[in-house]
């Protein structure tokens, strides 16, 4: 293999680069991976070193690289159009994609608005929730949010306006607008201190006093369905977002959805929303959308909304809001392609399966002394690395022990990344259960490595 090639890459690479949520002053001591080539489930290095892809890409991926159908549907749209303003003009592609996407979501949404990532598909959201009520007669004093405590929406202004997590957002809190935030629904660590059932699912009855005291002011509540991606695979108690849509729905509040990790599967359902017949009136997608090719978003919404923003030009109640790459063909295609997949093949059929086979592999790992936590819903999946299994104590973070368990897992041919000390799972959905008991294996192996050589917290 030509190494010489994979240093001089590195080295480049050093001299020019700056990374997204990368530490470079260890980036530059690191010997970081040069990937070159995807095929099916595998990432492949430019040693030739074969890699399973973990965690899809980031949590893009669906169905694997190089899936021929979403190259064919990429490719034949190149050989047609690759870009044109949506601003003024439309095209087929994203005429077709925006039907099809409605007629995956759940029912009652009819628009799309499309931009380029999931925090600008978060942006859109929050800034038509806000705009929808200043143009409402009577509703000019609904501007406030209603959000999740280590909730996360993105890195845009707006997005971590509404996201919760600390690390990220602490320094920009000057920039940012307030909201009222809730603590996260979460068992684990339950933030009131309870534990179920015997709660009675107390935080589902605080969050619907906050919405009933607060109707008048909240333009809208903004949470992940059921699982927190980022803040470590928290996952909302059974129950939870139901009873919000109610209560939101109850109180003229509208209810925003950022399904940007959660859509197309990954739950085992279509959408996050749809385990709990849940529509909201703000749906946010990005991710999966395109099978982890293309970037490319949508913000879907209803009538409702959407006829809010009508009226004569002069009145300006238009959404002003757009992008130069807004419902850029190839991504269409790229997604158009990703969603013929959903028709022909059992999608979820066999996403049940493969959950279920997870969650037999990951109950192995329960045992250990430091693992605190085994959390999954569908394809998604978190292992919480704790100091003090009983106190839910967490090594002080210059362990590094989360990336210390994806690094050392490389060794077993797997490709992950943690947040913090949870170590995610979140294999393809054309996974195979061989694969996905491998990938479980795997971890549990860079647990006890790591953790074997790790000395007393004090
Ligand atoms: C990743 C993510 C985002 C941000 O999406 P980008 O495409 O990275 O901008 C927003 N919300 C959730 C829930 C996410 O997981």
């Amino acid at each position: 293999m030509d190494m010489n090639r994979t240093e001089s890459l590195r080295k480049r690479d050093k001299a020019v680069l700056w990374h997204p949520f990368t530490q470079m002053a260890d980036w530059e001591k690191d010997e970081p991976l040069v990937i070159e080539r995807g095929e099916g489930n595998y990432l492949f290095d430019t040693d030739g070193n074969r890699y399973f892809d973990g965690v899809s890409s980031l949590w893009v991926n669906l169905f694997g690289h190089r899936r021929k159908e979403i190259d064919d549907a990429v490719r034949a749209q190149l050989d047609t159009l690759a870009h044109s303003t949506f601003l003024g003009l439309t095209h087929p592609p994203a005429i077709e994609l925006a039907e099809k996407l409605l007629a995956a979501a759940p029912p009652g949404l009819s628009r799309v608005f499309y931009s380029d990532n999931g925090s600008t598909a978060m942006e859109i959201a929050i800034k038509m929730a806000f705009q929808y009520w200043r143009q409402k007669e009577g509703g000019g004093k609904k501007a406030a949010f209603l959000t999740l405590s280590e909730a996360y929406h993105g890195d845009t202004i707006g997005s971590v306006s509404a996201g919760g997590i600390d690390l990220f957002h602490r320094i920009f809190r000057p920039l940012l607008f307030s909201t009222r935030r809730l603590p996260t629904p979460h068992c684990y660590r339950c933030p009131y201190g309870l534990s179920r059932p015997s709660c009675g699912l107390y935080c589902a009855d605080r969050m619907e006093k906050e919405v009933r005291d607060a109707k008048d002011h909240l333009a809208a509540a903004i949470v992940e369905p059921l699982v927190q991606g980022a803040a470590g695979m928290l996952m909302m108690p059974e129950g939870y977002l139901a009873r919000l849509r109610a209560v939101t729905r109850e109180c003229g509040v509208l209810l925003v959805c950022d399904e940007v990790a959660t859509g197309f599967g990954r739950t085992g359902a279509m959408f996050a929303c749809d385990h709990e017949g849940v529509v909201p009136d703000i749906l946010a997608v990005a991710k999966g959308l395109t099978g982890g090719y293309l970037p490319l978003a949508a913000t879907l919404t209803t009538e409702e909304i959407y006829r809010g923003f009508l009226g004569r030009y002069e009145e300006f109640r238009t959404f002003f809001h757009g992008h130069s790459y807004t419902a850029n063909p190839l991504g269409c295609a790229a997604a158009l392609g990703t969603l013929s997949l959903f028709g022909k093949e059992d999608v979820l059929g066999r996403v049940s399966g493969l959950s279920a086979a997870m969650e037999k592999s990951l109950a192995s790992l329960a045992a250990h002394p430091n693992v605190g936590d085994i959390r999954q819903k569908g394809l998604m999946a978190g292992i919480e690395i704790v100091a003090d299994r009983p106190a839910k104590e967490r090594f002080p973070s210059e362990r590094k022990i989360g990336q210390r368990v994806a690094r050392k897992a490389r060794e077993r041919g797997v490709i992950i990344r943690p947040l913090g000390d949870v170590i995610v799972l979140m294999p393809p959905l054309s996974s195979t259960e061989k694969e996905i008991e491998d990938l479980a294996d795997a971890a549990g192996w860079a647990i006890r490595e790591v953790l074997s050589a790790e000395g007393p917290l004090r």
